[in-house]
């Protein structure tokens, strides 16, 4: 599983179909030059497409890629989404048997109200719901179903690895350590993501694991979290989805 980036911070992820060598997947392709760049580059032929949401820089390239090969699309349970061949619904499985890929569907409503997460192989593709060390925004959810997805990400096996899809990890790591100065693992994490960063490498994929230890988003049980989203709030917060609407709110305007 490998990145190709694409927009300002964009990655459309590559996955290498392990029982049919050249063929490869690709998850959210906003753009379709790159995977054409790449299918050119490798030799490689498309497989399938992935989608987690309906946002154009996650599918913008769709029809381009099938008007280059007719391959299954398979994404979230929503009108918006045109091309698909497969509509995906909570628990199902997304299965590629041909190419030896099998996920299951994770339906994870907040930053749209249809997204979905694959997870399997060991990697959870989670689109925009979940970045290293943050969270996308909540454009068509509330608090309480974002807050309850990324409660049901932190749960997945702690190996699990996270293909995110966009780079934002250095400038969240600045919010991450705003709100939780203490946390030593988000300052360790920030030095190694500054030195990925001096030499242009990817800092995707992370882990679950990681991310409980440095994600503000996941640790809204936290006493030292709770306590600066309380102060940044100016009054009591009732319980973790309050916690979470205020570090949302607080990332919203935040400035590094
Ligand atoms: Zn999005």
């Amino acid at each position: 599983m490998r990145p190709l980036r694409a927009f300002s911070d964009n990655y459309i992820w590559l996955i290498d179909a392990p029982q049919a060598p050249g063929r490869i997947v690709v998850v959210d392709p906003g753009d379709a030059e790159p995977v054409f760049a790449e299918l050119r580059r490798s030799g490689a032929s498309l497989a399938a497409i992935l989608l987690t949401h309906h946002h154009p820089d996650h599918l913008g390239g769709v029809e381009a890629l099938l008007g280059a090969a007719a391959v299954p699309v398979l994404g979230p349970d929503d009108a918006r989404i045109p091309a698909l061949t497969r509509r995906l619904r909570d628990g199902e499985a997304a299965q590629l048997p041909e190419l030896g890929l099998h996920f299951q569907t994770l339906h994870i409503p907040g930053h749209t109200l249809s997204h979905i997460a694959f997870l399997g192989h060991g990697a959870l593709f989670c689109g925009d719901t979940l970045f290293s060390a943050g969270c996308g925004r909540m454009f068509e959810g509330t608090p309480a179903q974002m807050s309850a997805s990324l409660r049901r990400l932190s749960a997945l096996p702690p190996a699990t690895r996270v293909f995110a899809g966009h780079e934002s990890t250095a400038a969240n790591l600045c919010f991450a350590l705003a709100a939780d100065p203490g946390n030593a693992a988000a300052a360790h994490y920030r030095e190694i993501v500054a030195a990925l960063r001096a030499t242009d490498t990817p800092r995707l994929p992370s882990t679950i694991d990681l991310e409980n230890r440095v994600n503000p988003f996941l640790r809204c049980d936290d006493a030292a979290i709770r306590a600066a989203a309380v102060e940044h709030a100016g009054k009591p917060l009732n319980d973790a989805v309050a916690v979470f609407a205020e570090l949302r709110r607080w990332k919203d305007g935040f400035r590094a």
